[in-house]
């Protein structure tokens, strides 16, 4: 069932999102070659902390660290690590959740390190303008499958791929609540949407084919192809006077 937020509970969730945003503005103030993933989870976590709130990952379904970070072909869900440094040349995705006071944010971004190929930029930028035109589809009225296929025909426009084993998802006192969110669909299905709804929308981007596959830690996806993946999410609430954008809090972001 999906789980429709009054006025008080968007409020609420207003905050977690902020909570979660600054989180992956201080991490991406620490992205540099030389910089561990576990630094970066660090910075998340303790910027969280400080807020008065709870990483929303850690622990959540055994997962060890505040913060998903995953480097090039991988896709999402990626441990942080003592021993994993950032490469001149790497894009660095940082996936951030936030619990305050009941209710989740749930954010992510794709970061260059330092100077990266053209191709790199491109498809962080794709990935970026294909939630945005999802984002505009968010209209009480329209549905669910207007979304999906708005950021789908995006991508492919670009000439990129979107993941399909992998998908958005309702966002609120659950950090996943109904309904699953798919980076693809057809205009005019799925459920209606309506006031009340809280959303993460995040495109997961592939410079080749689709298919991803699960590493043996149980956790990390990378690409079957190798080839390079984006990511980029916020959570974002659908009110009968427009949408808000939760978790971004930086338009430039
Ligand atoms: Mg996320
Ligand atoms: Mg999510």
């Amino acid at each position: 069932m999906i789980q429709l937020k009054n006025g008080d509970q968007i409020k609420a969730m207003m905050a977690a999102g902020r909570i979660t945003g600054e989180a992956l503005l201080r991490a991406r103030d620490h992205v540099r070659e030389g910089v561990s993933t576990y630094e970066l989870d660090r910075v998340v976590r303790e910027s969280i902390e400080k807020a008065g709130a709870k990483p929303s990952f850690l622990g959540y379904a055994g997962f060890p660290a505040s913060a998903c970070i995953s480097i090039n072909d991988e896709v999402i869900h990626g441990i942080p690590s003592r021993k994993r440094f950032l490469q001149e040349g790497d894009i660095v995705k940082i996936d951030v959740g936030a619990f305050y006071k009941g209710f989740h944010g749930d954010s992510a971004r794709t970061i260059p390190v330092g100077k990266v190929s053209e191709e790199a930029l491109r498809l962080i930028q794709v990935t970026r303008d294909s939630f945005f035109a999802g984002l505009e589809m968010l209209k009480v009225g329209n549905r669910l499958g207007d979304i999906g296929a708005a950021i789908d025909t995006l991508v492919r426009h670009n000439g990129f791929s979107t993941v399909k084993r992998y998908v958005g998802h309702g966002v609120g006192h659950e950090l996943h609540e109904s309904p699953d969110v798919p980076n693809y669909g057809t205009p005019g299905r799925g459920p209606r949407l309506c006031a009340g709804m809280t959303l993460a929308i995040e495109p997961m981007v592939n410079i080749g084919r689709e298919d991803v596959r699960e590493l043996d830690d149980g956790w990390t996806v990378k690409t079957l192809d190798g080839s390079l993946s984006a990511h980029y999410e916020n959570s974002v609430a659908l009110t009968s006077d427009g949408v808000i954008n939760l978790t971004g809090i930086d338009p430039s972001f």
